[in-house]
């Protein structure tokens, strides 16, 4: 056992003597969809309403809902909350596979916290210090496995075409409009407090660089300044030149003149070229590799990440997307203390037609190859532009999870919705499967038979 896995257990060791499930995230980290007023903690579990009436007084319900207590006492209790079943998936892979409640749980947000938690009453107000927030759904893509909830287009495509055969994508939620939220308005009313013990504070969307309150945040952090605090920026990195241009002279300024403890810009992409931008409709793969490339230039304190949701459709390029994301780790670590630009990959599991759990067999072998890719690429004192132990090990977890056998009717089930989703998917977006993933079409054909 490596010395970070030694760290891992014994960090899980210190949350199993609270309780087996015991998570800190479910404490001390939210996401907040402001726009519709749902919020969970960590970003895994689905997301529940916050009752308007349980803002009326407290505006920390944004966070502290009665739901959420519930689930806390669960968790104190040794009981494992339906919920967070990607981390049961994954711990019940055994011993040696670290889950997220002990991955989030060990981070430097949350980790100081463990006992302060441990002692606290489930039913207790607590201010959380990794806060993610989305303001507002509009956005200007429609990416595969997204919907109307998070994006304005899918809303709009939906309304214009109706239902997919796989009812994929739907507004599910009521969205409130950014102009008259009560939600935001919480918002706003409870920051002088949330912010005095945020560690980190992340805008995701939507797309967010398409809310004005995305700059109202960046423009109260250029007045008064948090040197404590980590701020990051998601972005699908596809805004117009001048929106893109207001964001890096705001990022600019909260680092080069230390407004913030540190900033970091989340975009996402999961495969390479014409084949990311199937998955991600509405990319223009030259212009995210441009403004990934300014920021790096621009905002040389700054980090990126690059979050890769892990698809039945990432796999057969995923290895040239990686070799760019090295060659941008070369070109951009000048100080071997400072890591520019990493990887994030995670898989998907909704909508499960999407999954690589559906692919065949034969596709293991192409995911044995990107982790030996990555291995084979680790980061030393001779290539600081290689890939971290945590970069790797997320592709690890994949590759392993991806062997895991479904049933039978359920693989068929999902074969066929591959097929229904993508044939409308071609038909109404003017794209071409097979044009995009000719290599797939053995695959494509199998799940069109059994259509
Ligand atoms: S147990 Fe896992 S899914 Fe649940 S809050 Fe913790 S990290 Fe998130």
């Amino acid at each position: 056992m490596s010395k970070i896995e030694e760290e891992k257990k014994s960090f899980r060791d210190r949350l199993n003597q609270v309780s087996p499930s015991f998570c800190l995230a479910k404490w001390l980290q939210v996401t907040m969809h402001l726009h519709s007023g749902h919020n969970h903690s960590c970003h895994h579990p689905a997301t529940h309403k916050t009752p308007l009436e349980e803002l009326k007084f407290n505006p920390s319900a944004l966070h502290n809902t009665c739901f959420k207590k519930d689930q806390r006492l669960k968790m104190k209790s040794g009981a494992r909350p339906a919920e967070c079943q990607y981390c049961w998936n994954i711990e019940d892979l055994g011993e040696n596979y670290f889950s997220d409640r002990t991955l989030k749980s060990s981070e430097f947000w949350a980790a100081p916290y463990l006992e302060d938690v441990a002692s606290l009453s489930a039913n207790a107000n607590i201010n959380p210090t990794y806060v993610e927030v989305s303001f507002s759904n509009v956005c200007n893509f429609k990416c595969s496995y997204c919907s109307g909830n998070f994006s304005t287009r899918w809303k709009d495509e939906i309304q214009r075409y109706g239902s997919y055969p796989t009812k994929s994508g739907e507004q599910t939620m009521e969205i409130l409009s950014e102009d008259n939220n009560p939600y935001i308005k919480a918002f706003w009313e409870w920051w002088p407090e949330l912010i005095k013990d945020l560690k980190v504070f992340r805008i995701t969307g939507g797309e967010p660089l398409l809310s004005k309150n995305t700059f109202r945040v960046l423009e109260e952090l250029s007045r008064n300044p948090m040197p404590n605090l980590e701020v990051a920026i998601n972005s699908n990195l596809g805004v117009s030149d001048a929106t893109f241009q207001k964001f890096l002279a705001l990022a600019k300024d909260l680092t080069e003149n230390k407004k913030v403890k540190f900033f970091r810009l989340f975009t996402s992409a999961e495969a390479w070229g014409e084949k990311a931008e199937y998955i991600r409709n509405g990319l223009d793969f030259i212009r995210f590799q441009r403004n990934l490339e300014s920021f790096l230039q621009e905002v040389p304190q700054g980090q990126a990440i690059v979050m890769s949701t892990f698809n039945a459709l990432s796999l057969t390029s995923f290895e040239t997307f990686l070799a760019y994301i090295k060659s941008l780790k070369e070109i951009y670590t000048k100080d071997p203390s400072h890591c520019p630009i990493f990887i994030d990959v995670s898989y998907l599991r909704h909508p499960t037609y999407q999954s690589i759990q559906v692919l065949p067999e034969s596709y293991q072998n192409h995911m044995k190859e990107i982790l030996q890719f990555m291995e084979s690429r680790q980061i030393h004192k001779n290539d600081p532009g290689g890939f971290y132990f945590f970069e790797t090990t997320k592709v690890q977890r994949i590759y392993e999870w991806m062997k895991q056998p479904l049933a039978e009717a359920d693989l068929r089930t999902r074969r066929k919705e591959f097929y229904s989703f993508f044939n409308e998917h071609d038909r109404r977006r003017g794209t071409n499967f097979l044009q995009s993933f000719p290599e797939m079409r053995a695959f494509w054909d199998q799940c069109k038979e059994l259509n």
